[in-house]
């Protein structure tokens, strides 16, 4: 099993706590994804011929491009790649974006999963965040996807912002809740370097959340999935049904991915690349066949951390089995010392020899990480 992710580096505002790559220069469009194309030809051959069964379209904004533009990279796609039948093909777009008529040329050019920067369905928060979109806007999205035919739905959103009240954050999972998504991303707010929430935090114009209302949130967060029938499958992520991101879950899984466009990395098992965060610099470096990303060759300890790292946040945890095969018995055995200080507390759940965080354990997830991890 393979995916292919594809970076589209365009948003019409920038949000203020965001630090993905994008650029709000979309004059550059056409030019992008002529050279995208190139890339996808230069790099048909990175996933040896597996099928691909998850395309995603992330951003930046997917839902900038126009119908035609899309349909354009998927058919170039489907004609260099071998894509199972059953491809899961993810496209990311705001609200604002997805009116109907949009909605149904996505559709029909193969879109069937969609996964939604709602963010807040309050519009006091999602001024603050600057985000485009209102919470009307945020609702009549979920609702035109499903007049459409997408039925496949997720919704990303915030919490830990400044100043959010633990009401206004329940009000937005009843919300979530009360609307036919199958899937659920809320992230708390971090603050990276570069954003105007990190400026405004050092110049001390903003504050931080208290801590016992991040964890009331999260506490709130847990609750009210549970409540409506939502697995937490990862720390962040939440389905019905088993409705799991087939294409994050590749990611947590150890899967192989071909990352086109810039910022967008790639794994084949052996080495991760990553392509120049810039995308002029891009544009130029393939237009003249120069290099345009960064590689490294993983070495074995980096192997297990990766291991650790994307697996002890979700359902499926750290088995000592698996990292006695795939890493030898000194990686067992640094594991097993390094987890027994866990192994009895409410921190961590061991089923035989698999190990998976509870919810308290998944709050402070980066420090039981970095114990178990080779430094
Ligand atoms: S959150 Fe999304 S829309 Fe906002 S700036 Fe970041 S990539 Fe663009």
């Amino acid at each position: 099993m393979s995916g292919i992710y594809i970076h589209i580096p365009f948003c019409r505002q920038k949000c203020y706590y965001c630090d993905f790559y994008k650029t709000v220069n979309t004059s550059l469009t056409e030019q992008y994804l002529s050279t995208l194309k190139k890339e996808i030809l230069k790099r048909k051959n990175y996933l040896k011929n597996k099928p691909i069964e998850t395309i995603y379209f992330g951003g930046g904004t997917p839902s900038v491009l126009k119908d035609n533009e899309l349909i354009d990279i998927l058919n170039l796609i489907y004609k260099e790649f071998q894509v199972a039948t059953d491809v899961e093909i993810t496209f990311e777009a705001n609200p604002d974006d997805l009116t109907i008529s949009y909605l149904k040329s996505i559709y029909k050019a193969g879109i069937n999963r969609l996964s939604i920067g709602i963010q807040s369905f309050q519009n006091e928060y999602l001024e603050k965040m600057n985000r485009r979109h209102n919470a009307n806007q945020a609702v009549a999205s979920v609702e035109n996807a499903i007049e459409t035919g997408i039925i496949n739905i997720s919704v990303d959103l915030i919490y830990g912002l400044p100043n959010l009240k633990n009401e206004h954050w329940s009000a937005s999972l009843n919300q979530v809740f009360q609307l036919p998504v199958q899937h659920l991303s809320a992230y708390h707010l971090t603050y990276h370097k570069g954003t105007a929430f990190y400026t405004w935090l050092k110049k001390g114009t903003l504050k931080v959340l208290k801590e016992v209302d991040s964890i009331e949130q999260f506490n709130l967060l847990i609750e009210a999935a549970q409540k409506n029938g939502f697995q937490q499958y990862e720390i962040s992520n939440f389905a019905k049904n088993k409705m799991y991101s087939k294409h994050n879950t590749s990611y947590w899984l150890g899967k192989n991915y071909l990352g086109l466009g810039p910022s967008a990395h790639s794994f084949n098992g052996v080495s991760r690349r990553w392509n120049v965060s810039h995308v002029e610099s891009y544009i130029k470096a393939i237009e003249n066949n120069h290099s345009y990303f960064e590689e490294e060759i993983l070495s074995d300890n980096e192997k297990y951390n990766e291991y650790i790292l994307t697996r002890i946040r979700t359902i499926w945890g750290v088995s000592i089995d698996s990292i006695q095969r795939n890493f030898g018995e000194e990686k067992a055995k640094y594991f097993k010392k390094n987890i027994e200080k866990y192994r009895l507390t409410d921190l961590v759940f061991q089923k035989d020899e698999n190990f998976t965080l509870t919810p308290k354990g998944l709050f402070i997830s980066d420090e039981i990480m970095t114990n178990l991890m080779i430094i």
